[in-house]
């Protein structure tokens, strides 16, 4: 669990973000677009305000300025009815690169190599998939397309209030540095006060919850005094920790709130004054103060996001971390000469740990059946996992036809090296769907041939054949179904070599009967190398390797091994002994 999958830098993390908008770039554009429209829009009240107040001022009639006030009214509705259209239109792009995100990562996950995802731990890549996801989701969805609406609309207030007036213009800058600077020092000290925060109240949950539950214990050993000691510490903390963000808010808010206020204040005496010299119609000064009231709302709405936007982003970062992850490796790789499988000098860890092979030395011929023997922990999983193609090894090859197994595409790793284990998948769908994943140009028939290599006679009488549905809801399978589609897969990918990590022993009975007539069925004409739990296996095959502590120590047929009375022959004196009595 020590290698973590890779988290994106900041400068990829951009560039994504820069690809998701191109990927969808005209309904991004339509979104900028209505947003312009809606902010336009609602510049138009207030400008039409200060006309009124002009208009007044200048003894001007009735007719004109009820005239204005519709046309307030009327540019209102507009405004309502883009934003309305704006936001549908924003929230839209957002699920659908939501989508982009989500199925992206879908590709991504699928294929990395096994290994990979095994150092670092499947829950980090479901974590990923999962709360990073929904994260980034919830942006896209909600905090994006708020964020551009009140971004684009503090832009055209801002904006306006220039050409009512520079000099006005300034003084509605100034809210802004104020707040730029509230926000800052807030940022920086939030996220840690708020985690805290988080840990305290889950502290004082855990103590109390565990004096509950051990409520007989505690009475019992007379330990009420302590625990209420340790309570009385978690509150306090707790408490000092919820005064501290209380603290944070409690600067936060009324200098924000102040920021709002301050370029109001501004604008009204500087107005004032250049009214006053006649630079400017007491209109002008009007509309310029209501704009700038109205500047608190979008920017409510992005101090509302910001954290939402920081978190996300740091979301999204592990979920674009999974392209800088080790692919499988792709085209490129060559072809096997043939299908003799070679281990030499092959030295293999679980990350910084102990060597768990050590030097394994290994050839094994075409059609030739060998087992596996050796004690628990030896590493005779481990080398199977490198025969299989799973992952490489530190040191040393493990080729096929002179080819790095590991190395292998999907496409061409199932053609030659499959190992079969006790662990089967039944994916949701038809029968066809879960035999195709093996050959997916397969016909009927031969879907229906290794249905039948394998034994599987109860898939002739399903209901509906080769389309009845599986899983929940469908078909169900039994362990020993399950087992029988597995195999059939392998029959159809017909891989020249077979490995078995044969842990028949840990299934029932009737269960093991059946996998074993279905395995006869696959292995025939098949290089097999078998993990043998039972050592009946080691003495039908072809030959036995002793595998002891990370090393091979014998290798031989299992008369030669038995007369050089060594390790096997032990094995086989008690395990045979065994069977006997
Ligand atoms: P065998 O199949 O002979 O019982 P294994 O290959 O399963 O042996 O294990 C060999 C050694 O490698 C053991 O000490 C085991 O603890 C260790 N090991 C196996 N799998 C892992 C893993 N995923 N991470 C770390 N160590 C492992």
């Amino acid at each position: 669990m020590t290698a973590h999958l890779p988290i994106a830098e900041p400068s990829a993390v951009g560039r994504a973000a820069a690809r998701l908008v191109r990927a969808d770039g005209r309904a991004f554009a339509g979104v900028l677009g209505l947003n312009a429209l809606t902010a336009a829009a609602g510049l138009v009240g207030p400008w039409l305000v200060g006309r009124i107040v002009d208009d007044v001022q200048a003894g001007g009639d009735m007719g004109a300025v009820n005239r204005l006030a519709l046309t307030i009214l009327l540019f209102a509705l507009a405004q309502f009815l883009l934003a309305r259209w704006a936001r549908y239109a924003g929230h839209r792009f957002g699920e659908r690169t939501l989508a982009r995100v989500r199925e992206q990562f879908v590709d991504r996950a699928l294929t990395l190599p096994a290994s990979v995802v095994e150092r670092a731990g499947s829950g980090d890549l479901t974590a990923r998939g999962t709360t990073d996801v929904a994260a980034v989701g919830t942006t896209l969805r909600d905090a994006g397309p708020e964020v551009l609406i009140a971004l684009v609309q503090a832009l055209f207030i801002l904006g306006a209030v220039f050409v009512l007036n520079p000099l006005l213009g300034c003084c509605g800058l100034i809210g802004l540095v104020g707040i730029w600077f509230a926000l800052r020092w807030y940022l920086r000290r939030a996220r840690a006060a708020y985690l805290a925060e988080g840990a305290a109240n889950s502290a004082v949950t855990e103590v109390l919850s565990a004096t509950v539950t051990g409520a007989r214990t505690v009475e019992m050993f007379g330990l009420q005094e302590r625990r209420g000691t340790a309570i009385r510490e978690a509150l306090e903390v707790s408490r000092r920790a919820r005064t501290r963000t209380l603290g944070l808010r409690t600067v936060f808010f009324p200098a924000v709130d102040f920021s709002y206020v301050l370029p109001v204040v501004a604008v009204l005496m500087v107005g004032g004054l250049l009214h006053a010299h006649g630079a400017m119609s007491l209109g002008a000064v009007v509309s310029a103060a209501l704009y700038l009231r109205q500047l608190s709302e979008p920017l409510d709405a992005i101090l509302m996001w910001v954290e939402q936007l920081q978190s996300s982003s740091a979301s999204f970062a592990r979920v674009e971390g999974l392209g800088a992850a080790p692919q499988v490796t792709p085209a490129g790789v060559p072809v096997p000469v043939d299908d003799r499988i070679d281990v030499v000098g092959a030295h293999y860890a679980y990350g910084a740990g102990a060597e768990v092979l050590r030097g394994v030395d290994l050839t094994v011929r075409p059609g030739e059946r060998l087992a596996l023997v050796g004690p628990s922990g030896a590493g005779k999983s481990t080398l199977s996992r490198l025969l299989a193609g799973i992952d490489a090894p530190d040191t040393g090859t493990v080729t096929v036809g002179r080819v790095p197994v590991a190395a292998l595409g999907p496409e061409q790793l199932r053609r030659h090296v499959v190992l079969v284990t006790q662990e089967h998948h039944v994916f949701l769908g038809t029968v066809r769907d879960n035999l195709l994943i093996a050959a997916p140009t397969a016909r009927d028939d031969e879907l229906r041939g290794a249905l039948a290599a394998v034994g599987a006679d109860w898939a002739e009488e399903l209901p509906s054949g080769l389309d009845t549905e599986l899983g929940e809801g469908g078909y169900r399978t039994d362990g020993s179904q399950a087992q029988q589609l597995a195999l059939a897969r392998v029959v159809l990918a017909d891989p020249h070599t077979l490995i078995l990590d044969e842990a028949t022993a840990l299934l029932d009975p009737s269960t093991a009967r059946h996998t074993e007539r279905a395995l006869a069925g696959v292995l025939r004409g098949r290089t097999v190398i078998a993990i043998a739990h039972r050592l009946h296996t080691a003495h039908d095959a072809d030959r036995v390797a002793v595998m002891e502590n990370g090393r091979l120590t014998e290798i031989g047929t299992h008369d030669e091994l038995v007369a050089a009375e060594g390790a096997y022959a032990a094995l086989w004196s008690t395990w045979h002994g065994g069977q006997e009595r």
